[in-house]
């Protein structure tokens, strides 16, 4: 696998990260990360040969593909460190003018050590913008009723702009039940079925946006990919993910296709894509084939894989093949490093504006 070399004429960005990256085939490279901002439409520059080092996935033979990663690679952790700098500028600001300070309140059900990671994370991220973060951790044998008790006390507490609950709750736990007592004002995860209907409706603004989808939307936003008139397909129809994600590409004008576990020709409809946004689950599911040249791919996905050369013992992958999907898209996302530092910062932006949405502050 010959090395990857990245340059980016759009943007007077530097290069800023060198990682190592695993591909779909097991090589380790260095690869280059470039993380402009801002930049002008991307634009594929794909050779006509085939990809030497992937088995075609199907009969849809690739012959765009080139033998050399022409993608931009976009840096969702670079553009996260960014968006948190805008929100502790904010966050100073709000409380210099009226003296309040943004609090998150987070609700963590029983011992799942990936969700108490995924809290942990959540409460650093507020610390290191000076948002407030409260936290309840409840044992996973505790009650329904207990956990509403909770979320009424913070529904009440001024100090409290925002309520999270960790998912998923243990199962004798009605998830729509207690995620329906979070008071729409305070819904920062934006699961409340007023703020996906409000989502989903012409002429209705949510008041919060899903963090997963929101941050895959503003990473299109901060690196000039147009959406208004393109397919987009979204790959995946979860609540939480895939549904509001074709939502907020349909309310930015493009035509929007979803493709789900029943579908038929799942590539063929993807490889019509300007835009992909992947929330499968399904480690390196969509191949080089399935994409459309110059295509624009976010991958939500994050799976791990076994890996023995790893400390860990495992790594995690997208639902795409990044190493197929950089000889073919402009632009991909990586995982790790693409949408998941931009949930938590969307998290943190919707705490924000909840606060001064609260306090009427502009
Ligand atoms: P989910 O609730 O399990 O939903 C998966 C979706 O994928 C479902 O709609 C399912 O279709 C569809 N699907 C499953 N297998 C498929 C296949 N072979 N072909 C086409 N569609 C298929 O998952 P989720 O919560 O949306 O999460 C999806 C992925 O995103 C996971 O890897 C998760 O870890 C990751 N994630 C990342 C972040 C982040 O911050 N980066 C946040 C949330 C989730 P059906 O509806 O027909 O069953």
């Amino acid at each position: 696998m010959a090395s990857m070399i990245f340059t980016d004429t759009s943007s007077s960005s530097t290069s800023r990260l060198l990682t190592l990256t695993r591909f779909c085939n097991g090589v380790v490279s260095r690869r280059r990360y470039i993380g402009p901002l801002h930049v002008a439409p991307l634009k594929p520059n794909l050779p006509p040969t085939l990809c030497l080092s992937c088995r075609p996935s199907s009969r849809f033979i690739t012959a765009a593909m080139a033998t050399e990663p022409s993608a931009k690679v976009i840096d969702g952790k670079e553009v996260a460190k960014q968006i948190r700098e805008e929100i502790s500028a904010e966050v100073s600001k709000l409380k210099d003018a009226i003296g309040v300070v943004p609090g998150l309140a987070v609700i963590l059900v029983g011992d799942r050590k990936d969700s108490a990671t995924y809290v942990r994370n959540k409460k650093k991220a507020c610390e290191s913008v000076g948002i407030t973060s409260f936290e309840v951790h409840l044992p996973e044998d505790a009650s329904e009723q207990e956990v509403l008790k909770y979320i009424s006390d913070f529904n009440d507490d001024p100090s409290v702009h925002g309520i999270l609950v960790q998912l998923p709750l243990p199962s004798h736990m009605n998830e729509q039940t207690i995620l329906n007592a979070v008071t729409i004002e305070k819904d920062v995860d934006g699961f409340h079925p007023l703020n996906i209907g409000r989502l989903a409706m012409r002429g209705r603004d949510p008041l919060f946006v899903p963090c997963t989808p929101k941050g895959c939307i503003e990473l299109l936003h901060r690196y000039g990919v147009e959406i208004k008139g393109k397919r987009a397909v979204v790959i995946g129809r979860s609540n939480i993910v895939g549904m509001p994600a074709a939502l907020l590409l349909q309310r930015e004008d493009a035509t929007v296709s979803i493709v789900h576990s029943r579908t038929k020709n799942p590539e063929e409809i993807t490889r019509q894509a300007d835009i992909i946004i992947s929330a499968v689950g399904q480690p390196n599911m969509v191949r080089g084939s399935w994409i459309k040249p110059g295509a624009v791919i976010i991958d939500v996905g994050i799976n791990p894989v076994e890996d023995a050369s790893s400390p860990r013992g495992y790594r995690l992958v997208g639902d795409v093949c990044f190493e197929e999907a950089c000889k073919i898209a402009a632009a991909v996302t990586p995982v790790p490093g693409g949408v998941g530092p931009m949930t938590i910062a969307m998290l943190l932006s919707n705490t924000l504006s909840s606060a001064k949405r609260a306090h009427n502050f502009q």
